[in-house]
């Protein structure tokens, strides 16, 4: 009988899953039938932008929280594909800091090279996923065109469904008499709507750094960032300042912890996003904080407490597509066989080592080695393509200076050397600041 996998979102992680497949079955193996649903109608996950926001067409909660102008934040030789290099894509090197249309383009090229698109389902959501009494799994999805629900069985699941989609959206008085728009970042989409306007951003990572400077250099008024534990403390060029909290709203007046004020027009919360997995029966589903170290899984991947449920890319992300394919390698070969999982007390073992090592962490520096280390630990037991990780910790800490010299500058950097091919980045034609038009033509098309 051919065992069956189902793998629920067709996002960079489940991407990586049907690929990786495709290369055993290329060896030789004897590969099982490889069912992926996907809800949107388009591959690549966040990187599938839509302008679409709340719900869709069909009125499902919306999935994409990229917005237009979005460029990498991280240098793109810490997420590259050790099998499909960017240079093999675009033909030549391109600098390092693509905008989102650059890398969407990047992860189709290498799908379509393993034709994975025939084990995708589109347009069809799993509704639900629960464990047999002979141990296989259940698996009802919808069919959003028709709205026909049918269940099937499955040998495995892979969960790759993404934790950057559901919005983290708390309550501060006064919030329900404000007279301007609120709104989470899951739902920003064009900074220009915010020209002339005074903002008010909430948050400290990554969202709120990126979005404040995007709607500053589209034209907003003043930005004020607010923080709950830290401010991010980067040089912040005119027009933008980090305050404390916010207490609370008052008419278009903004209330901070420090007592001072600022007139608002709008308010944008960049306050993070949810675990979320209403389709996973109770004992099957991840309840986890977005931490480097996921709670309930082994190697950041199986289930423990039924490893045939697996999870890909649940970490919070330094980085990306290389940590996806990592997981997606080792998730493989255990239902191939090449990789054993072992008991639930050696499981738990293995886990609380590295949870005790999590909670050491201190700087982005200590994350970064966290999350190389488990990369590292995973590929040494996969036949995942040969790549230099420890070079690109040294990447990832010079971008890390990068931001700290300055923040408004860090994308026009060059010089990041490919951990695949040692190809050195160029410089990009035009300065991140002045560039407002991010077209995939304008960006690698045009000569500089
Ligand atoms: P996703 O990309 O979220 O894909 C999950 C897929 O699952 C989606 O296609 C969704 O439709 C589908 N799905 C969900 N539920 C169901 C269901 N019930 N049934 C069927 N299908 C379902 N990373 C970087 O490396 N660089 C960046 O610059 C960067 N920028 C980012 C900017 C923003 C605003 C955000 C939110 C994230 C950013 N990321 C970035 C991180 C991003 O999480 C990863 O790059 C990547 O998209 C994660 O891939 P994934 O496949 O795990 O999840
Ligand atoms: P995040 O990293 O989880 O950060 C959430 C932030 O919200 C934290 O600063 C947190 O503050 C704050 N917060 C949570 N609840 C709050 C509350 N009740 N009041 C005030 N503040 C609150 O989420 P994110 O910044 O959205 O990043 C998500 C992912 O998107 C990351 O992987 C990032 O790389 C990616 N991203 C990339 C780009 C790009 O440029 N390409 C742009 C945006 C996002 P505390 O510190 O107090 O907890
Ligand atoms: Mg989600």
């Amino acid at each position: 009988m051919t065992q069956r996998v189902a793998i629920i979102g067709a996002g960079p992680s489940g991407m990586a899953q049907l690929h990786c497949f495709e290369e055993a079955r290329k060896q030789g193996v004897d590969v099982p039938e490889l069912v992926c649903f996907e809800k949107q109608d388009n591959w690549g996950g966040l990187w599938n932008y839509t302008w679409r926001t709340g719900l869709d067409e069909h009125g499902e909660p919306c999935h994409g929280s990229m917005y237009r102008y979005l460029w990498s934040n991280g240098p793109k030789e810490c997420l590259e594909f050790a099998d499909y290099t960017f240079d093999e894509h675009f033909g030549r090197p391109i600098p390092s800091f693509p905008p989102r249309e650059v890398l969407f383009d990047y992860i189709i090229g290498r799908a379509k090279k393993n034709d994975i698109n025939r084990h995708i389902r589109y347009k069809t959501a799993v509704r639900w996923v629960e464990e047999t009494s002979n141990g296989k799994f259940r698996v009802t999805s919808e069919n959003l065109d028709t709205n026909d629900s049918s269940t099937e069985e499955f040998d495995y699941v892979i969960v790759a469904s993404g934790h950057f989609s559901i919005p983290n959206v708390p309550y501060y008085p006064g919030f329900e008499r404000f007279p301007g728009r609120i709104l989470h970042g899951h739902d920003f989409r064009d900074a220009l709507e915010f020209k002339d306007k005074r903002l008010l951003v909430m948050g400290s990572s990554y969202s709120a750094e990126d979005i404040a400077l995007q709607c500053r250099k589209y034209g907003s008024g003043p930005v004020t960032i607010t923080y709950r534990t830290n401010p991010m403390g980067f040089k912040w060029p005119d027009g933008v300042e980090e305050v404390p909290l916010l207490t609370h709203v008052d008419g278009n007046t903004a209330h901070f912890k420090d007592g001072s004020t600022r007139e608002i027009d709008a308010i944008i919360m960049c306050t993070g996003y949810l675990h979320s997995f209403p389709f996973m029966a109770e004992d099957l589903k991840l309840v986890t904080a977005n931490r480097l170290w996921s709670d309930g899984l082994y190697k950041g991947v199986f289930w423990m407490d039924n490893p045939k449920v697996m999870y890909l890319g649940m970490q919070d992300q330094y980085y990306t597509f290389t940590q996806f394919d990592a997981e997606a390698w080792l998730a493989r070969d255990a239902i191939i066989g090449r990789f054993e999982v072992p008991d639930r007390k050696a499981m738990q073992k293995d886990f609380d080592a590295w949870r005790a090592k999590e909670e050491k962490l201190e700087t982005p520096y200590d994350d970064i080695d966290f999350q190389a280390d488990h990369i590292a630990d995973l590929v040494q037991y996969t036949d995942y393509p040969e790549f230099d990780l420890d070079l690109t910790r040294k990447l990832f800490y010079d971008w890390e200076h990068h931001k700290d010299e300055n923040i408004v500058t860090y994308r026009d950097r060059a010089g990041f050397q490919s951990p695949c091919t040692g190809t050195e980045s160029p410089a990009h034609h035009t300065d991140w600041w002045r560039a407002l038009d991010d077209s995939m033509d304008t960006y690698v098309k045009q000569s500089a």
